[in-house]
């Protein structure tokens, strides 16, 4: 007798980028080569510093379960992180560490989520949350954030999208994929429209708050508004900014009434993170924050390479992201083409098939992120990568030809 699946699995599937990078990975296995812009984490090394606590860690024998919701010494750092870096007091008690961010959103989602609540997600959005939604019986909404409007969401969209069964508002700044970073008075204007909606709970997903580009720090959300504190999770966690994606490591900080609770359900799921990775995120969260600009830096100046590159392909228009290792481009002017196979370019999809099987780049189609007609390439790669995988764009666009 064949095993019979769950009916919420016929609503989520697997990861658009895993699917991206199984396709290109298939390739290269065929002897092509490809020039991977697809990844989703830092292609720098970890800090010697982490490695070196990680390995202290070992020979001390920490290697037996912890506290559920994380060591000690761990959630006073990570208070101590939110008070220093972001002007946030939360005692360690309100604070949860998980195996990755990603644990931490969808144990807050399963916990308390009802059949049929939604939760609002942004436009383009990181490929995750709808699924997770649905895998916790609930609702995605998606509001669209334009690109004149710097990807982002605009309040009066906000305002409509909220029902009486809107549960949660989930904000991602900086974001994957568009890299946009919300300014304090765009925080000001989605803020307002909060207030008039007390049972809107916000989930701020700060994953990316070190990889930003802008002059000016926005403060934190609830540092212009405390009033929200009460119905906020903040998310964020080790794996971008001190390139630990593989040690599955992230946090979270909110109300007792929601943290107790993901905590129950990571007590009866996963258990504590990982006890060396906490190990790692003590060193990292406590030692030494230089790194962390110079690595800022070297993401800003691949972005100013490959907007500048991208923008000077015709049919392409790439706007400059504020943060985040992507660039999230227009290609529009793509569509309708023909290619030298004789293939129209209908949408994000064909071009992406398109650059892959002309040029070997492996880039994610904008669909995925619930906007289109789009492709996300990540800067998480070399400057000589990143310029090999522009000019094999650049070739591939040049040998489309108008369709008849
Ligand atoms: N949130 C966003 C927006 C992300 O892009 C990612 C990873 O790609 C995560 C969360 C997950 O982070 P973690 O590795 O800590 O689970």
């Amino acid at each position: 007798m064949s095993l019979r699946l769950a009916a919420r699995m016929q609503r989520i599937k697997p990861s658009p980028s895993s699917a991206a990078a199984d396709r290109a990975a298939a390739l290269r296995r065929e002897g092509r080569s490809i020039v991977g812009l697809v990844v989703g984490e830092p292609d720098l090394d970890m800090p010697a510093h982490i490695a070196e606590a990680i390995t202290e860690a070992v020979r001390r024998g920490q290697t037996r379960y912890t506290q559920n919701a994380g060591t000690p010494e761990l959630r006073a750092a990570i208070s101590g992180k939110l008070s220093r870096e972001n002007g946030l007091d939360y005692p360690a008690s309100q604070i949860l560490v998980t195996p990755g961010a990603k644990s931490a959103i969808f144990n807050a989602l399963l916990a308390t989520l009802e059949q049929g609540d939604e939760v609002l997600v942004p436009a383009p959005y990181w490929v995750s949350y709808p699924d997770m939604v649905l895998a916790c019986d609930g609702t995605p909404v998606t509001v669209v954030g334009h690109e004149q409007d710097g990807f982002k969401l605009r309040p009066e969209a906000l305002a409509r999208a909220i029902t009486p069964r809107t549960r949660w508002l989930i904000l991602n700044s900086p974001s994957n994929p568009s890299g946009a970073v919300y300014s304090e008075s765009e925080w000001l204007g989605l803020i307002e429209v909060l207030r008039a909606h007390p049972h809107v709970w916000l989930m701020t997903d700060e994953i990316y708050e070190h990889i930003r580009f802008t002059d000016h720090e926005p403060r934190h959300p609830l540092v212009l508004e405390p009033g929200l504190k009460a119905r906020t999770l903040v998310v964020n966690g080790v794996s971008k900014t001190y390139a630990m994606t593989g040690l599955r490591l992230g946090y979270a900080a909110g109300p007792s009434i929601l943290i107790d609770a993901m905590a129950a359900l990571q007590s009866q799921s996963t258990s504590n993170a990982c006890s060396l990775s906490q190990a790692g995120a003590l060193a990292a969260l406590n030692g030494d924050q230089s790194l962390v600009a110079d690595n800022a830096e070297l993401y800003r100046q691949r972005r100013d390479r490959v907007v500048l590159r991208l923008n000077t392909i015709p049919g392409l228009r790439c706007p400059v992201p504020d943060g985040a290792f992507y660039v999230y481009v227009h290609c529009g002017g793509l569509l309708g083409k023909l290619t030298p196979q004789g293939h129209v370019l209908n949408n994000d999809d064909d071009v992406v098939m398109y650059l892959l099987e002309q040029a070997g780049v492996a880039v994610i189609p904008g669909h995925a992120y619930g906007l289109s007609p789009y492709f996300r390439l990540s800067t998480a790669a070399s400057m000589q990568t990143i310029d090999e995988g522009c000019d094999r764009i650049d070739a591939a666009v040049a040998a489309l030809r108008d369709s008849a």
